[in-house]
């Protein structure tokens, strides 16, 4: 099965997707993740990406399509995936249908987590992840069981990302309207979009989900 998860920078989607690829055996494809590694090997495209992912504007279509076309020809995404911060515009929605078609597989699902503009500064100024195993966390809504120590590694050491600043949320808020949101018509026009509520609890949303993939398999 092949799923999208839209919604608005820490909406949670990220979140969900990691709780899916548990339940479900899907592999979680972030876009964000990718290019955050990138960045972080010093590659050319990393340099491309870094001051535009700081302005929190999107990267071009381009980049972000050559990153997905090359990963999906790996064997561990022939079943399926879970796609966790693209498509991000309309060009790249066009561009996984057709790259799905190439290889014989469609996308089943497009959910949108649904979360207004003003729970998006707290959720985002209050998200952190472990360094060693990337467990997200959040200051208030997902602390470790106990303080210091990441729940499922048992790592001391904890990041946050130079884009998660709220000088930056109200730039990718933006980005969002302008550019992303145009995909909830698209899909809703190919008769693939379901909504869950992404403003209740982690575990709530989760079920929603879960209610939603129940129906297909
Ligand atoms: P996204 O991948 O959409 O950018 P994340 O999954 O990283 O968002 O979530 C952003 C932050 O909000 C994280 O710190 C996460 O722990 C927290 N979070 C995620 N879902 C919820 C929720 N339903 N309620 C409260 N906080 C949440
Ligand atoms: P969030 O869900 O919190 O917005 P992501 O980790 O998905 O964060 O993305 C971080 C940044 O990486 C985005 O603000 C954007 O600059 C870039 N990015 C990630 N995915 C895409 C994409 N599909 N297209 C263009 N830019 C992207
Ligand atoms: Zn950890």
């Amino acid at each position: 099965m092949y799923l999208v998860l839209l919604g608005p920078p820490g909406g949670g989607k990220g979140t969900q997707a990691k709780r899916l690829q548990e339940t479900h055996g899907l592999v979680q494809l972030s876009t964000g993740d990718m290019l955050r590694a990138a960045v972080a090997s010093g590659s050319d495209v990393g340099r491309r990406a870094k001051a535009v992912m700081d302005a929190g504007q999107l990267v071009s279509d381009e980049i972000v399509i050559a990153i997905i076309d090359e990963r999906l020809d790996q064997p561990d995404v022939a079943k399926g995936a879970i796609f966790d911060g693209f498509p991000r515009t309309v060009a790249q929605a066009e561009a996984l249908d057709a790259m799905l078609a190439r290889k014989g597989k469609k996308l089943d699902l497009a959910i949108e987590v649904r979360v207004p503009d003003e729970f998006i500064v707290e959720r985002i100024t209050g998200r952190y992840t472990c360094a060693k195993c990337g467990a997200g966390y959040h200051d208030t809504f997902q602390k470790p069981k106990v303080d210091g120590i990441c729940d499922s590694c048992g790592g001391t050491e904890f990041v946050r990302r130079p884009d998660d600043r709220v000088e930056t949320v109200t730039k990718r808020l933006e980005t969002y309207h302008a550019q992303t949101a145009p995909l909830l018509p698209y899909y809703e026009g190919k008769g693939t979009l379901k909504v869950v509520d992404g403003t209740r609890e982690i575990v709530e949303v989760t079920r929603a989900l879960e209610d939603i993939l129940g129906g297909i398999g």
